[in-house]
């Protein structure tokens, strides 16, 4: 078996001194392998940003490991954090976080820019990863001439376009409506189909039906580590309206 994407071994994130600490994870352990599709749920202060922002390198761990892909993270600076950031990750936000006034083309282009890759090349990927969430006929729009929906799938298409072990999506529906709801499930359903590991985190059951593993997080701790049945191929036509 090849190594897994994640490894995390008993990760405590402790804020505050004192009285006022605040254990916002108190010792998760937790193993994904290559081409996982995983939801992590849990209420409002449960802890899931904290692990989001460990998982994506944004955070380190109070203690505890974390390996991402083999790499052991906390032996690493900030300027390789950034790399492995840039690298190993890519991320989809509830907000989209698209550069304003630049277009759909240059938005996907820009991790591959920072990785140094010529611009025909650069352009002829971004394209593909465009395509691939169904908006290569959008590539010269800018951000605020795109749906919400489009916007969220732009955004998928830059978080792909490195070719990262790892997809990292925090509430990226939590934004959208119905419709976009699901045509962006749509794509993360299809990314991991063609084998990629998509890690989401959300607080909404349907979305996370998708997923085929479910954690549950209470109080900073996994309480509940379930797989999903393969989603019903009858159900997903009634959802996508086929
Ligand atoms: P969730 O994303 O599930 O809502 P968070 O990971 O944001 O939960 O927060 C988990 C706990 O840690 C909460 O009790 C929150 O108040 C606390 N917390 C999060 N970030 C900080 C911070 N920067 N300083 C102090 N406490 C924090
Ligand atoms: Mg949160």
């Amino acid at each position: 078996m090849s190594r897994p994407v994640l490894e995390v071994q008993d990760i405590v994130k402790t804020y505050g001194e004192g009285e006022a600490t605040v254990h916002a994870l108190a010792g998760v352990t937790l193993t994904v392998e290559r081409g996982e599709y995983l939801a992590i749920m849990g209420s409002s202060g449960s802890g899931k940003s904290t692990l989001m922002n460990i998982l994506g390198c944004l955070d380190v761990p109070s203690s505890g490991t974390y390996r991402l892909d083999g790499v052991d993270v906390s032996e690493l600076n900030e300027a390789q954090l950034a790399l492995v950031r840039n690298r190993r990750i890519g991320f989809v936000f509830q907000s989209f976080n698209l550069i304003p006034r630049t277009s759909a083309l240059a938005n996907v282009e820009l991790p591959l820019a920072y990785q140094g890759v010529k611009p025909a090349a650069r352009r002829e990927r971004a394209l593909a990863a465009l395509d691939l969430v169904g908006l290569a006929n959008r590539a010269e729009h800018d951000p605020n001439q795109l749906s919400g929906g489009q916007q969220q799938r732009v955004a998928v298409a830059r978080a792909l376009v490195s070719e990262p072990a790892l997809l990292l999506a925090d509430e990226p529906t939590g934004n959208l409506d119905s419709k976009s709801t699901r045509d962006v499930l749509a794509i993360l359903d299809s990314l991991n189909n063609e084998g990629r590991t998509v890690v989401l985190i959300t607080h909404e059951d349907e979305v996370a039906a998708h997923a085929r593993r479910v954690i549950r997080l209470v109080d900073g701790q996994i309480v509940q580590d379930v797989r999903n049945r393969p989603l019903d191929a009858a159900r997903i036509r009634e959802e996508v309206g086929a």
